[in-house]
């Protein structure tokens, strides 16, 4: 491709609504344009990145025996009754009605469609096992759409969905996943780590999420620093390791009503009444989609709202908004406490050892102290519900922890029999027996993987491609298009590598030097090949591997051989 062809409008300056590199970076490389609030237009250089990874994740999915298939965008509400799923899926479903006013949804996810396609064709476990993919846009009208293509309203997905006989038939399917994700990470040059993660709104059993590691990341990631425990942070399980002797040994001191005024928070309460985050505990009021609760978590810990909508096995789970604390508690936030408290109690595991607590007492300004529980308040259930920290131990072996960031870029589930259940998928067995497919599904967000990789591989100047998902793998940059033998000895070694299935830029704009140099750089293009008037006089080519740095002189003659094997070994074959 020459420059002067290509639609590639890059910007000097870092555009003022993008708040993370990639985002920059994407916008100033000419790779996107946004249309409207988390919805993008992808440029050239943008689209031939996207598809590098599609053609990637295509290859290793069909390795890994899936199929594809194409599904569409607009989706029945009929489905999505039968699932159930259409009256939790909130607000991140966009719903319409058409001229007859059925109900329609654009598809944030494909379980309901899939699950239809199968229970109508398959019969027999002959049939099974099925692994079905698409690359497909979905629509999800998240709360807040930022970041680019990190988080988008409007994105690419690769969803793929395995049908199986049985349990152990699942097993192998999500382990064949498993490592088809692992190769395609790989490939696209990302720096990863594949954890345990909730299931979330999707359902099931069972699921790890790929995690890009970055400090941009909106993810906290829980790993072990000694073995290979990693979990996502909704996930993480606490270590039980906290309760104390003298904990154990403290004796009950009898209740009292302090008067606190304005003292709200967890610093202030410990300060005014000088006593230690460890003795406080937080009363936090949640509407679910059954009855509201409260949540008891000791003062130096946060509540894990995945764990309690788990435990509490709700579809959904919101806090509660002040007004309600105030109808449900007869106090302000910041006030709230579980004695006399006539909603359901639920605790941290950690509250349980607690003497004489500190608690807001359902009363503005004032708080109990001395408050134990059986005495002065009962809890329904005790459980792990709160956020893991830096001080926590792994849950697995009790060595120390480290909380990193990082971006989700795929997602693994095991769905066992959800959809194949409420939707009546079944086949059957051997023996004639009616049974449920077991069922799978595995999602990659193809432009967040594109995101991911420029959060990884950038510096001062821009991208740093990765080989594999480079829009173009060589960029040649005659310094003088006035001079013929420059121009001539770029258009040869152009044709000779295209010729070979090189993706070659020609910077054939007759700019000055430092232009082409810093639009090479910021495009991010692996292999930068510089033809200029002094060193052509000695028939030599410069060659700059951009990620490193390391420049060769070469000769015009051996050019071609030293580009495309670097090529090839960027590539890894
Ligand atoms: P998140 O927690 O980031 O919202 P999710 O758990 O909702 O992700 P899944 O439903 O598992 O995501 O979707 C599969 C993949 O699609 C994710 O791993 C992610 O890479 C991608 N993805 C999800 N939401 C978005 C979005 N709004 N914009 C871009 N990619 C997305
Ligand atoms: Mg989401």
């Amino acid at each position: 491709m020459r420059y002067t062809k290509l639609f590639l409008p890059t910007l000097r300056e870092i555009p003022a609504d993008a708040e993370v590199i990639s985002h920059q970076l994407m916008l100033r490389a000419g790779m996107l344009r946004k249309l409207t609030s988390g919805i993008y237009t992808y440029l050239p250089l943008g689209l031939r990145a996207i598809k590098k990874v599609e053609k990637i994740i295509r290859e290793e999915m069909e390795r890994a025996g899936a199929q594809e298939v194409l599904m569409p965008t607009v989706q029945p509400a009929d489905l999505w009754k039968e699932s159930s799923r259409w009256d939790v899926y909130g607000k991140e479903l966009v719903r319409f009605k058409d001229r007859h006013g059925r109900d329609y949804c654009l598809g944030p996810t494909h379980e309901e469609v899939i699950t239809d396609l199968i229970r109508g064709e398959v019969r027999s476990y002959r049939d099974l096992p099925l692994n079905l993919y698409q690359i497909q846009n979905k629509f999800r009208d998240e709360i807040r759409p930022r970041f680019g293509l990190m988080r988008g309203r409007e994105f690419s997905m690769k969803d793929a969905y395995s049908f199986d006989a049985d349990e152990e038939g699942a097993a192998k399917s999500y382990q064949s996943m498993s490592g088809a994700y692992n190769r395609i990470f790989e490939r696209c040059g990302l720096n990863f780590k594949a954890v345990e993660a909730d299931t979330g709104n999707i359902g099931g059993s069972f699921s790890h999420e790929f995690m890009v590691l970055a400090d941009t990341g909106e993810d906290a990631i829980v790993s072990c620093v000694e073995c290979d425990y990693a979990a996502n942070m909704e996930k993480a399980e606490v270590n039980p390791d906290y309760i104390t002797k003298e904990q154990h040994e403290t004796l009950p001191v009898s209740m009292e009503r302090v008067s606190t005024p304005n003292v709200r928070t967890v610093e202030e309460v410990t300060q005014f009444l000088s006593v230690t985050p460890k003795q406080l505990v937080k009363t936090m009021i949640f509407e679910t989609s059954a009855e509201p609760v409260a949540v008891l978590v000791r003062g130096d810990h946060e509540v894990n709202p995945a764990k309690v909508k788990n435990v509490l096995g709700v579809e959904t789970l919101e806090l509660a908004s002040e007004e309600t604390v105030l109808k449900l508690t007869g106090a302000p936030a910041g006030f709230a406490g579980a004695v006399g408290l006539s909603i359901k109690i639920i605790a941290d595991k950690a509250v349980e050892p607690i003497k004489n607590m500190v608690m807001g007492a359902n009363e503005k300004d004032a708080h109990f102290i001395g408050v134990n529980r059986g005495r002065d308040f009962e809890v329904s259930e005790f459980a792990d519900l709160r956020l893991v920290t830096h001080s926590d131990r792994c849950p697995r072996c009790g060595k120390a922890i480290e909380i990193k960031r990082g971006i989700e870029v795929g997602h693994i589930f095991k769905l066992g029999d959800k959809y194949s259940k409420a939707l009546s998928a079944t086949y059957l067995d051997q023996n004639g027996n009616k049974r449920y497919i077991i069922m799978g599904c595995y999602g990659i967000g193809v432009g967040r993987t594109v995101a991911a990789a420029i959060e990884q591989n950038h510096d001062k100047n821009g991208i740093i491609f990765p080989m594999p998902i480079a829009p173009y793998q060589v960029v040649i940059l005659p310094l003088q298009m006035r001079d013929g033998e420059v121009v001539s000895a770029a258009e040869a070694l152009y044709e000779q590598l295209t010729g070979q299935g090189a993706e070659v830029l020609l910077d054939d704009r007759d700019e000055r030097a430092g232009v082409k140099f810093k639009d090479a750089d910021l495009i991010g293009v692996p292999v930068r090949v510089t033809i200029g008037k002094k060193s052509l006089k000695e028939g030599k080519l410069e060659v700059q591997f951009r990620a490193t740095g390391e420049k060769e002189l070469v000769s015009q003659e051996g050019a071609e051989k030293v580009i495309l094997d670097m090529i090839k070994r960027e590539l890894g074959n």
